[in-house]
């Protein structure tokens, strides 16, 4: 059965969600059309976030007519409640709908609960109650505050990284969930552009029928290669699998997932990116990470005060200001000339 169900929201659709962050970068035309073509194919679930620029405004022109077929999740970065009710009229306003089916957390620090005297838990169980907002979800890069979330009973969903190249604590994660009855969806299923193969990646996820992976989509083709992975949903066979254990082996050891449970990083380093930069470079089109913004970001390598806190929180035992070192001298060289 080619359908996820997610938990006990009840949300039933197929293994294709949208994930709508990569439609920023593309004139709004060319993104309503994709959002579009993307329905008419049979994608029901689209995930975007307050803070994606114009993905939300993008999203509500191209659900316009459309909008009780489908089921749309949006996100809150706010800390206080006179924020979380900021950030959800304006996303309900740019969308030109008054309902999200979903209303997630935005990567928090900590877990919201009801008491915690932010007010943030409160605000969204009233949102509820108001038909604002359909079910409940957190999205996170921590697994503590993952953890922790999943164990309190207050999530219906959680948005977590997850693709082939998890390790054991995130398929730990997967099965908590599972038990819980609450929907898991995958965000970086291709791991930040690092993973090439949208059919490896589709039939990685098959055997999960409560993980949603919401592919991150800026391209017709990329969209075009998760439609075929859904008329004709690929088999975990020997050439699939070969590919999984090449990449697995080449990006083992000292590969940076860009998970990010190790930031925040006291002087702003974007660590889950410039510590895997050196993949990324090679593996994803190069131009975005040749800008004067990436460039900044890798700069700021510089200021590392090597003073731990990441390495400590690495899941994967990285010794991250070493791997940035690396990637950061590496990217000097292509900056001069080397041949990618
Ligand atoms: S060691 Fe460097 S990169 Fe890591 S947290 Fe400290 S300052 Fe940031
Ligand atoms: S250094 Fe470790 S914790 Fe930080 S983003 Fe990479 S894999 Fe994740």
């Amino acid at each position: 059965m080619n359908q996820i169900r997610l938990g006990k929201t009840e949300i039933c659709v197929n293994r294709n969600g949208f994930g709508a962050l990569p439609i920023q970068r593309i004139p709004k035309e060319e993104a309503v059309r994709l959002v579009r073509k993307a329905y008419d194919h049979g994608i029901r679930f689209f995930d975007t976030a307050y803070t994606y620029t114009d993905s939300e405004e993008k999203l509500g022109e191209a659900l316009a007519g459309i909008r009780d077929q489908v089921f749309i999740a949006t996100k809150t970065p706010a800390e206080n409640s006179e924020d979380f009710w900021k950030h959800l009229e304006e996303s309900l306003r740019r969308l030109g709908t008054d309902y999200v089916d979903l209303y997630q957390f935005h990567n928090p620090s900590f877990c919201p609960k009801p008491g915690d005297g932010t007010g943030l838990y409160e605000a969204m169980a009233e949102a509820k109650d108001r038909g604002m907002v359909r079910h409940i979800g957190i999205t996170n890069h921590r697994l503590s505050v993952a953890r922790e979330a999943v164990d309190s009973g207050l999530y219906e969903t959680l948005q977590f990284p997850f693709s082939y190249l998890a390790g054991e604590p995130d398929l730990e994660l997967v099965e908590r969930c599972r038990k819980q009855d609450m929907g898991f969806i995958a965000m970086k299923a291709l791991s930040g552009g690092l993973i090439t193969s949208a059919r490896a990646a589709y039939a990685f996820m098959v055997p999960f029928s409560h993980v949603l992976p919401i592919w991150g989509i800026q391209r017709e083709r990329e969209l075009d290669e998760f439609l075929e992975c859904d008329r004709l949903v690929p088999e975990m066979d020997q050439e699939l699998k070969a590919v999984i254990e090449h990449d697995r082996a080449e990006l083992a050891g000292e590969f940076c997932r860009g998970c990010g449970y190790c930031m925040p990083c006291p002087v702003g380093i974007e660590i889950n990116n410039c510590a895997r930069m050196s993949l990324m470079i090679r593996r994803s089109p190069s131009d975005a990470h040749l800008t004067g913004e990436a460039r900044e970001k890798m700069k700021k390598i510089e200021d590392c005060l090597h003073c731990g806190q990441c390495s400590a929180k690495c899941p994967y035992g990285l010794d991250t200001p070493a791997l940035l070192e690396k990637n950061y001298e590496d990217y000097r060289e292509i900056l001069a000339g080397k041949p990618l």
